[in-house]
């Protein structure tokens, strides 16, 4: 995989068959309608695959099969180590596709195939290997009650689950959800985002080639809005887990007050703060501030979006980033030396370049790139793009943008660049750059997101939870903080005679 070539790739890309039928009960299936819609490559605008456009209808059908699976107790009931099985033969039946898989994300999303074979499948299948792995080690426990009681405490599944998914990272953050859902014994009804349901549809194959059950797992692609709501409203939906837009999970949080107060666990967006000091390692801060906007364009709910940078090492540190910044200029995502791919849709790519107008309205400079290219190709692409003078009260410094777009802001001192960082409605993820262990530190607690970097951006694996603060989000996924959002606390209160 790793030598293959641009020419690879095209060939490859020509030769993809592509699987576009809902999954439910175990096998692939037409809309009951049998309506489609055509999914896009965004970075040719051409269509792809026609997909299943699953309405209301299809998601009672999709519901009423998971109630029976988990009812019947087929997933639910088996013990911890078989799941165990089956979970880690379907994270080695992903390594196995693993190229067809990357390269399914990479046309459908836009995401360069470098990215897609070396981050998303593998952290996938990580993920998915991992949460198997770890569900027949957890114990549950025995309450420090008085003598002649005894009192267990269980952890149980919820019951029929939803997942819904956004477009931005649908395979890894798919795996994000499946993974302690399915350990921990849950149905799952998954909806990916319209725009990128691809790798969902193809993962739910392999789920079935390794064991699980029917009905355990449907995947239902189609409208948000509709179909999305509908099964935010069920009232057979025990528990629901949202990645996406922080209004949308306003939204959702109403639909299941409204309906049967589902558990409702959000994963929301971010306008992150990356913090550079004077005295850091200015070149590492540099590298890493482009890639902390520019990775996957800038749409990561975790993107270092607003550079808050000490004013007496802001001319020589933005010098070092507009110069890492050269090497993130977009191209063709099949070409395994793209870094910076399209955006994923037309709609996106207007919005990016409304902002950088917006940005120039409110009287930022724009420091580098602002423009959209490459538009004989029929893609969505964007340059990278620097705004310098920034004041965090501007809409480009408070609004998450989801392009890239960086938003530079100025700091004198420690106490400013925490108020800056906190002002924010957000609290998804942060860094803060410096030599100095207190100033670190002190920055690095003060800081109210969820997961903070200290001299590097986007860290963490597995092992760590990954969440939200204020209006991005209350769940928790990765680790094994995330089965906490899948189970519900049972106590049995026993007398001994
Ligand atoms: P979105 O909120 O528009 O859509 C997400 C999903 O919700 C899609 O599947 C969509 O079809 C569905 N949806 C839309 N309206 C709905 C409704 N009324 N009822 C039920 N479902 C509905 O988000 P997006 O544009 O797909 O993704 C980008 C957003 O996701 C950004 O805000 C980003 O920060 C966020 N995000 C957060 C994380 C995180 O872990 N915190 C990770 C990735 C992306």
């Amino acid at each position: 995989m790793l030598d293959k070539t641009l020419t690879d790739w095209k060939a490859a890309a020509e030769a993809i068959s592509i699987e576009g039928r809902a999954f439910i009960d175990g096998r692939y299936t037409h809309s009951l309608s049998g309506e489609t819609r055509a999914t896009l490559n965004p970075a040719t605008g051409q269509e792809l695959a026609q997909v299943a456009l699953c309405s209301e209808a299809d998601a009672d059908r999709a519901v009423m099969g998971a109630r029976k699976a988990f009812e019947d107790g087929r997933w639910a009931n088996m013990a911890p180590a078989d799941r165990k099985m089956v979970l880690v033969r379907w994270a080695e039946l992903i390594e196995e596709h693993a190229e067809e898989l990357a390269l399914l994300e990479c046309l459908d999303v836009g995401k360069p195939i470098a990215d897609t074979t070396g981050v998303d499948v593998p952290s996938a299948v990580r993920t998915i290997r991992w949460s198997g792995e770890a569900i027949d080690k957890v114990y549950d426990e025995i309450a420090p009650t008085p003598h002649n009681t005894l009192a267990l405490v269980q952890r149980l599944p919820l019951g029929v689950i939803s997942a819904i998914v956004p477009w931005n990272f649908p395979f890894s953050t798919t795996a994000w959800k499946l993974a302690p859902a399915l350990a921990t014994g849950n149905s799952v009804i998954l909806k990916p985002a319209s725009n990128t349901p691809l790798t969902a549809l193809r993962m739910a194959g392999l789920a079935a080639e390794a064991g699980l059950p029917d009905g355990v797992l449907q995947v239902l692609p189609g409208p948000g809005g509709s179909m999305g709501k509908h099964l935010a409203m069920h009232m057979d939906i025990d528990g629901m887990t949202f990645t996406g837009s922080t209004p949308v999970g306003q939204l959702l949080m109403q639909y299941a007050g409204q309906s049967n107060l589902k558990r409702t666990f959000l994963e929301l967006g971010g306008k992150s703060p990356n913090i550079v000091f004077a005295d850091a390692n200015l070149d590492k801060a540099a590298a890493m501030a482009a890639v902390a906007v520019f990775y996957n364009g800038g749409q990561t709910c975790t993107a270092g979006t607003r550079l808050i940078v000490q004013d007496q090492v802001m001319d020589e540190f933005m010098e070092k980033v507009i110069q890492h910044s050269q090497h993130w200029m977009p191209g063709d995502p099949l070409d395994p030396s793209t870094r910076m791919g399209p955006m994923v849709d037309k709609w996106q790519h207007e919005s990016v370049a409304e902002y950088v107008q917006i940005g120039r309205q409110e009287g930022a400079e724009l420091a580098f790139g602002g423009e959209r290219v490459l538009a004989e190709t029929g893609g969505y692409y964007h340059e990278p793009s620097i705004f310098t003078g920034v004041h965090n009260q501007m809409r480009i410094a408070q609004e998450e943008i989801f392009g890239p777009v960086m938003s530079v802001i100025p700091f004198s001192t420690e106490e400013e660049a925490i108020t800056i960082a906190n002002d924010s409605i957000f609290g998804l993820a942060g860094a803060v750059w410096s030599q100095n262990i207190n100033t670190a530190h002190t920055v690095a607690k003060a800081v109210r997101v969820g997961t903070m970097g200290i001299n590097n951006y986007f860290g963490g694996d597995i092992t760590v939870p990954f969440g939200g603060f204020k209006q991005s989000g209350n769940g928790r996924d990765k680790s094994m903080h995330a089965f906490d959002d899948y189970t519900e606390l049972k106590t049995t209160w026993i007398e001994l005679d």
